[in-house]
């Protein structure tokens, strides 16, 4: 992607809420950078980032922004990608100009003193603009249930939180014992449950994040508690961040990746039951028990069918995804882990060959 050099678009950094980053895929679609997709397809989905000098206060062993990565914070990558900065009413502007194509807005916070305070007067000089429904992927060290509250006074209609790790021993070991971490496990399910209280079932979601260390069973319980909050739980791909700590921890075998997007597709939306699963003493997904012809149709259905294998986000105004993040969970030269449109015949085969879904049913 080639950013074009322009007011808009600046190299010394600015901070918010006056200026914001904003995804390499966003600043495209707003005809703030130059660049295509190597495939054709609709985005309108628009990611901001909070921009401080100090950077982000947290130290997660796995993210681009992490304090003790190497590196000057403007310069760091996020989920791999370059997050060009923009001043906020110049993005504003353009979000009116494409409104039409805009499907959502998601402001991405740090964790930074400021951070509550600029997230919501950015969504308050954006929502004067436009009415794209609108995200917060939120830091929570930084809330609490007032503050969720105000998000919602201000027009935002779903919540993220960014928990990536699905076990606490997990999130204990990348995000809490590290360096200069010091997250906490509960006080991320405390912004879990008064999000779901303020905005509703289904209106909040947690990121989680395949290839940290966890098991497909460690997946699958999380899978079953979210479902059971009626909270929905959106599929990221660890992609290692060059020279961060874990930027030599290789990525989840494709076959693995699948039957997991498959895994959660049958909880969450047909309410597979926990029986009809088996791992191995490894924790590691090897059967679906299909003992019905209905299920076993079912389930060769949801698969053949693709949408399982899409990008998952928070939806446009009209249900249809919303937040597709191209190139956030994979490299572009890489086969899409998740797919930011509807996967095609040929997509659809590779992904039959991926999945060897026979096997697991046959198991
Ligand atoms: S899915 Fe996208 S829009 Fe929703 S919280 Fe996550 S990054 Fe934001």
């Amino acid at each position: 992607m080639e950013v074009i050099a322009s007011e808009a678009i600046t190299s010394p950094p600015q901070v918010s809420p006056d200026w914001v980053r904003l995804s390499g895929a966003s600043a495209m679609a707003l005809r703030l950078a130059s660049g295509r997709f190597s495939r054709d397809f609709d985005f309108g989905g628009i990611n901001l980032l909070l921009n401080y000098d100090e950077g982000c206060l947290s130290d997660c062993a796995y993210c681009g922004l992490a304090r003790t990565r190497p590196g000057h914070y403007e310069e760091k990558s996020f989920i791999r990608v370059d997050w060009p900065l923009v001043e906020t009413d110049v993005l504003a502007e353009r979000m009116a100009e494409h409104k039409d194509s805009l499907t959502r807005l998601c402001i991405s916070m740090v964790t930074h003193a400021r951070a509550f305070k600029d997230t919501v007067d950015i969504t308050e000089r954006v929502a004067r603009k436009v009415d794209t429904p609108m995200s917060i992927l939120v830091a929570p060290p930084t809330l609490n249930y007032d503050r969720l509250k105000t998000f919602r006074e201000v027009g935002v209609d779903m919540i993220g939180i960014g928990l990536d790790a699905v076990t606490e021993e997990l999130f204990r070991q990348k995000r809490t014992d590290v360096p200069n971490g010091g997250l906490k496990w509960d006080n991320y399910w405390n912004v879990v449950e008064w999000s779901r209280q303020l905005f509703g079932p289904w209106k909040v979601n947690c990121h989680t994040l395949v290839g940290l260390g966890e098991t497909d069973y460690d997946m699958a319980q999380m899978f079953f508690r979210l479902k059971s909050m009626e909270v929905f739980s959106y599929l990221f791909n660890f992609n290692p961040e060059p020279d961060s700590r874990m930027g030599h921890q290789p990525v989840a075998p494709l076959t693995r990746w699948r039957r997991i997007q498959l895994m959660k597709t049958l909880i969450e939306e047909y309410d597979l039951a926990a029986d009809r699963l088996t791992f191995d003493d490894a924790g590691a997904l090897c059967g679906l028990r299909a003992d019905s012809p209905q299920l076993d149709h079912m389930i060769r259905r949801v698969a053949a069918q693709g949408t399982a294998f899409m990008t998952d986000g928070c939806p446009s105004s009209g249900g249809e995804p919303g937040c597709t993040r191209p190139y956030g969970s994979y490299k572009p030269s890489d086969p899409y882990r998740d797919y930011p449109f509807q996967p095609d015949v040929d997509d659809l085969a590779a992904i039959r060959g991926e999945l060897r879904l026979d096997e697991l049913l046959r198991a």
